[in-house]
């Protein structure tokens, strides 16, 4: 099996949107890949957060992965800054990654942008992080969105230099292309995000799910129930494409395109598809909340198999460097 490595910040509990971005297809590429799926809590320390609160967020995101159906026997899940050799081989990164390339990062540029008074120079060197992440573990395949393509690439390019300067040692990862169409958050306009309140937490009671659903944009040239809409210009209808089986999705184009359904009925039967969708989910997630050591015990195993591997390369890297070991 080729190895590949994602992550995920611990933003807390899972949304719609991490959902269907990244963890739904983390539970398709354990049967492929031998993946190192990781909590990234170093990289969530560069933003202004709360301390108290960053080991519940990183519980309750482990809890959502293994819910999900993220299996702790075929996958290594683990929190990032249990395994310092992160950071060290970060450090190794600094020294021949190119300052004119960071510089050009547009992520860096937006970010410093939204957090104007907290510029650190971890925001910076946020992606020298990254590329760390993926080589310790000489992933060849990582699945990331077209925001995140130029890390990828600076991340090859950092693997280029070190082979250049001190010997081949590290792969130069592929980016592992991902099913999941574009989508908006539920107010259509903005990427799902936690802080643009426009999206879904996955563990939303049954109620919630059906007020945040009718509450979604749609089609915004549909404005009374008699205009004919447009399923591909509406956000909502995407996530029917995820969520509904094709006789339902052909059920909702047919009746939108010629109103014979109202947007108030699309929405119901979404509603239904997604409680129906989440029900293992809810129903591993509810063990889980029973029993809090299943979580710590799988994040405790894989944390030692990251640590092996971590430990392994990080060895062969001081042995390159010439280092006195
Ligand atoms: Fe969108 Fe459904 Fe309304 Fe059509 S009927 S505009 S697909 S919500």
């Amino acid at each position: 099996m080729k190895t590949l490595f994602s992550g995920i910040q611990p933003s807390g509990e899972l949304h719609l949107g991490n959902y269907l971005g990244a963890i739904r297809n983390w539970v398709d590429l354990q049967e492929t890949y031998f993946c190192y799926l990781c909590i990234v809590d170093y990289h969530a320390i560069t933003q202004s957060y709360e301390p108290k609160l960053m080991k519940q967020r990183v519980l309750e995101m482990a809890t959502d992965v293994l819910a999900c159906g993220v299996d702790p026997d075929k996958a290594v899940l683990f929190v990032q800054s249990h395994v310092p050799e992160h950071t060290e081989l970060c450090w190794v990164f600094n020294a021949v990654a190119g300052f004119g390339d960071l510089s050009r990062m547009t992520q860096f540029k937006d970010k410093s942008a939204r957090q104007p008074e907290n510029v650190n120079v971890g925001v910076f060197d946020y992606p020298v992080l990254q590329a760390a992440d993926i080589l310790l573990y000489k992933a060849v395949a990582v699945p990331v969105g077209a925001d995140q393509s130029q890390h990828l690439e600076l991340t090859r390019r950092i693997a280029r230099a070190f082979n250049h300067r001190f010997g081949k040692l590290f792969p130069e990862p592929d980016t592992v292309l991902s099913q999941t169409p574009k989508l908006l958050g539920l107010d259509g306009k903005a990427k799902m995000s936690k802080s643009l309140d426009n999206t879904l937490a996955l563990a939303a009671t049954d109620k919630q799910i059906r007020r945040s659903l009718a509450r979604a944009a749609t089609d915004p040239a549909r404005v009374t129930r008699e205009d004919k809409g447009d399923p591909d210009n509406c956000n909502l209808y995407t996530l029917h494409r995820f969520f509904s089986d094709e006789e339902r999705q052909a059920w909702v184009r047919q009746g939108c395109t010629t109103a014979d359904i109202g947007c108030v009925d699309c929405k119901n039967a979404l509603a239904d598809n997604v409680i129906d969708h989440l029900g293992d989910y809810r129903r591993r997630r509810e063990d889980l909340l029973a029993h809090p050591e299943k979580v710590h015990d799988a994040l405790q195993r894989g944390a030692e198999k990251a640590r092996a591997t971590a430990r392994k390369t990080m060895e062969q890297v001081h042995k390159k460097l010439g280092l006195w070991a």
